[in-house]
């Protein structure tokens, strides 16, 4: 199990120095190393319309550029440019390696035929980190030791260290992160054993679970927990603070000053929400031992008309906390198409057709009623049971409630 821990640091000032110019080094760098691969690339090959069918020429071949090439390169690198001698070389590595895998992403298509977008050029202060890939090691470049991480090239400072780190796990990599409110260090750290999932026979309680807009969740038993939208709240705020941004000379320090407090109400609002999801999802891992969840397709759902609202409330990631936090804890989160879910009865399986502003579901057939979002979330369980093999008539047994 690999965990990522961010620490709070308390960089001097010359240590902040050090580390702003690592960062607008490594960021050059990564410019100049795209640049160096984007030129290969295009005098390499030619648009598949526009070359002549007897022959062409082609000049001078220019030298493959992979990762290797650009990593033997960083030699010559710190002889032309001695500030390179400043920066630790191993953080040089991963910074050719970052964007390597950029390149990667780009060109090779994943397993289900995906392909990312072309690696940018990066402007003045858009890279925000950097990575030592030791730590605690004989020949690392990091070491954290009773709240004091020790950086080579950069100095020792201290650490706020809000939670201890785990026992039995090894510190694998640090990663320092310039953020809108200071400096991070973030740990991560791996331990060999993997969490057993609890047998499915031991499984005691059980829930479906449907997100929504109007409530965040909704338990088959009718349980809900509201909607919390930190974007929409901070939204007015936001444009104040913009439109004050947008009056500022461009560049000029004002105009910094502004930028960064508009960087902070967008932190702010990631964090409510992150905060909010983890205690969602820690709620219902404490309760049950298996969790069924909707395989929703965010993306779709964000392209209509409720797309900021779909955006804020962030179910995508709230599932997949969810899933981080249950494995954890050996829980189940089973995750089931959500196609019909809404329509379905929840006690006879007939069809109801309701639009979304129908809160409530009036079963034809059975004279069932029950809330919207309940219905759904017990036909989610249904289906979720369905797939992992629980006989659903057990489901009396599973504290289900029965109609
Ligand atoms: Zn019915």
């Amino acid at each position: 199990m690999i965990l990522t821990y961010c620490y709070r640091i308390k960089p001097s000032v010359e240590q902040i120095a050090l580390m702003s110019n690592t960062l607008e080094l490594l960021r050059r760098h990564w410019n100049y190393a795209l640049g160096q691969r984007l030129d290969a690339f295009n005098r390499t090959r030619c648009q598949i319309d526009r070359c002549s069918l007897v022959s062409e020429p082609i000049g001078e071949i220019p030298e493959k550029v992979n990762y290797y090439t650009q990593q033997s390169q960083l030699k010559q690198t710190k002889e032309l440019f001695p500030d390179y001698k400043n920066i630790w070389a191993e953080s040089q590595q991963v910074n050719l390696q970052r964007l390597n895998q950029a390149w990667e992403k780009w060109l090779i298509p994943d397993k289900a035929g995906k392909r990312g977008g072309r690696p940018r050029f990066k402007k003045t202060g858009e890279l925000r980190s950097f990575v030592y890939p030791r730590v605690n090691d004989k020949r690392a470049g990091a070491h954290l030791r009773d709240g004091v991480l020790k950086l080579s090239k950069i100095g020792e400072m201290p650490v706020i260290m809000h939670r201890p780190i785990p026992v039995g796990f090894q510190l694998k990599t640090c990663t320092i992160v310039h953020k809108a409110d200071g400096w991070y260090c973030c740990i991560s750290m791996q331990d060999e054993t993997v969490p057993t999932p609890l047998p499915l026979e031991q499984v005691k309680s059980v829930v479906g679970v449907d997100v929504g807009l109007k409530e965040f969740l909704t338990t088959c038993c009718g349980q809900t927990v509201p909607v919390v939208k930190p974007y929409r709240k901070a939204q007015n705020h936001l444009a104040r603070q913009q439109r004050f941004l947008s009056r500022k000379l461009h560049g000029s320090n004002a105009y910094k000053k502004q930028q960064n407090k508009i960087a902070l109400i967008h932190q702010r609002v990631v964090r409510i929400r992150e905060n909010f999801h983890y205690n969602s999802a820690h709620n219902l891992v404490n309760r049950y031992d298996l969790i069924a969840v909707e395989d929703l397709n965010i993306r779709g759902l964000a392209r209509t008309r409720l797309g900021k609202s779909i955006l804020d409330v962030a179910w995508g990631s709230f599932i997949s906390k969810l899933e981080a936090v249950a494995v954890k804890r050996g829980v189940h989160v089973v995750k089931v198409n959500p196609y019909g879910t809404s329509q379905e009865c929840s006690s006879c399986g007939a069809k109801v057709p309701k639009t979304l502003s129908m809160r409530t579901h009036e079963c034809s057939k059975c004279n069932a009623v029950i809330d919207r979002d309940e219905n759904a979330a017990r036909n989610i369980l249904h289906r979720a049971l369905n797939a992992v093999g629980l006989i659903v008539s057990a489901g009396g047994g599973l504290g289900i409630p029965r109609l």
